[in-house]
Order: C-alpha cells, then structure tokens, then sequence
C-alpha cells in the first residue's frame, strides 16, 4: 500500500558544479514507522542522496536538477533545512559533527533549538534521550572532544532525538567504530524506531550490519539503485552477498 509511505523520492538527478552528474535517476520511499537502508560503496551517491532529502547540497555545489522529494503529499525539494527540521526532518551528518568545546548535555540541548513547547517538554525529552543512550547521562559534563568515538555518534544521534524528530537521515553511523560499539548504537537506534516510532533512513557501507537492523534496503552503484528488497532477501541474495557484505 502507498497509504503509510512517509518519503517519496521519485527519479532524482544531482549535479555538483552544473557539470558532474552523480545521481542518474534514483527512486525509493520510506514508509512511516521503516527503517530503510542506503547501501553500496565509496562513492555510489548515498551521502548525495541524504543531502538531497534534507537539502543540504546547496553548500557542496549540488542541486537537483530533475525528480521530485516528498513527505506525505507535500513537495519538499524547495524547502530549506530548517522547514524540515520544523516537519520533524532531521540528518545526522556523517563524522558525528559534536561541538567539541561543549559537554555532551549542552550538545544535546542545542537538538532542541526548534521547539517552542518550553523547559520543562525539553527536559522531559532529554530524561528519554538519557534512557535510550545511559552512556551519554554518565558523561552529561564531559567535553565532547574527551568522549569516544561511539559516545560522539550517540550524542550525534542524541541531538537529532532532542528536536522530536518523525525521521531521522543517518549518514554512516558505523563509520569510524568498533564493531560492538556499531552493535550498540544500531540496536538504540531500533528500539527508538519500535518504542518512539521514529522512522529511519540510513546510508551504510556496512552492509552487514545495517541489513541486520533495517526492513528494507536499497543498493546503489555509481548514482543509481541497482537492487532493492527486503532486508532478509537481500542479506541472503548470493549477488549482495558475493560484491556487497565483504564491504564495511
Ligand atoms: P561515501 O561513502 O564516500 O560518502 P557515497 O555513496 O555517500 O560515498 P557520495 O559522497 O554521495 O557517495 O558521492 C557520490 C559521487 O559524487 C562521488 O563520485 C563523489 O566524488 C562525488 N561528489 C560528492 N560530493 C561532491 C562535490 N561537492 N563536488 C563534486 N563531486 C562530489
């Protein structure tokens, strides 16, 4: 059914610098409540595909150049980011962006930068984010740039938590990581798509480990999907796993 479908990302070219064509035509959808997964290698235009969604290409030289983007039945190609941050679109860029001068609360705290429901919702948003990620409430007061690399990527993820998101663009949460630290911030980020309902769109090289927590998953290669399907099927697809789960 198309009735519970939150994106739609209908036939998207980008072009960086008016001349270097790096998506060639790509559709997907996310349903509402979903975990859908970007997958492919160094290069095959996830990043470019996140930062098409949340408009986030103008700083790189990119623009859309044919397609459509939509949540629900709303056209978003125009909008800025922080019209989707306003519809509870949120990315989580890739390499964690913290700030490194402030504690991890304070990071969490500028997630809320958006909401105008007051103190005390903030607050209460902030016990739950505590409760989703206890190692970010036990390093509350400590810099950012003094935490792991996992921590940054929770407080990351934290952050994007703190503005109430309904979607959440996670881009190479795994990058950088153990993998039994990966383990942990996938299996969080699970148990807020169940418990919270947030809906998740992913781009990963870790193929493994992301069809390990997504429904569905889309492959790209050189700025076009070339295989799409349920996360099952496609971890037990002998083509992915032949060129693809030796990745990560
Ligand atoms: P990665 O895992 O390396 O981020 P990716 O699948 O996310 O890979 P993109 O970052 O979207 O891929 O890059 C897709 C293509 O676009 C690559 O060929 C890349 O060199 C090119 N590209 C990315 N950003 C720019 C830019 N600002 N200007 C020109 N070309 C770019």
């Amino acid at each position: 059914s198309t009735a519970n479908i939150l994106l739609r990302v209908n036939s998207i070219e980008v072009i960086y610098n008016h001349v270097i064509l790096v998506l060639k035509g790509v559709s997907f959808s996310v349903p509402e409540g979903g975990v859908v997964a970007l997958l492919g290698g160094n290069g095959a235009g996830k990043t470019t595909t996140l930062r098409a969604v949340s408009n986030l290409l103008h700083g790189e030289r990119g623009e859309v150049t044919k397609g459509t983007i939509e949540l629900r039945d709303e056209r978003i190609e125009a909008l800025t980011p922080a019209e989707l941050v306003k519809r509870g679109v949120i990315q989580v860029m890739e390499g964690r962006h913290c700030f490194a001068h402030l504690s991890i609360e304070e990071n969490l705290l500028t997630g809320a930068y958006t909401r105008s429901d007051g103190k005390a919702a903030i607050n209460e948003t902030l016990e739950k984010v505590y409760a989703y990620f206890p190692r970010l409430k036990t390093r509350r007061s400590s810099q950012a740039a003094y935490t792991s690399g996992g921590e940054q990527q929770m407080c990351a993820v934290g952050r994007a938590l703190m503005a109430s998101p309904r979607m959440v663009l996670l881009d190479e949460p795994s990058m950088g990581l153990a993998p039994q630290i990966v383990d942990e911030v996938f299996g969080i980020v699970k148990d807020l798509n169940q418990k919270e309902g947030v809906t998740f769109l992913l781009a990963e090289q870790n193929t493994n480990m992301a069809l390990r927590y997504a429904d569905f998953g889309y492959i790209l290669e050189n700025g076009r999907v070339v295989m799409e399907g349920a996360a099952k099927d496609l971890a037990a697809n002998e083509d992915v796993k032949e060129f693809y789960l030796g990745l990560s």
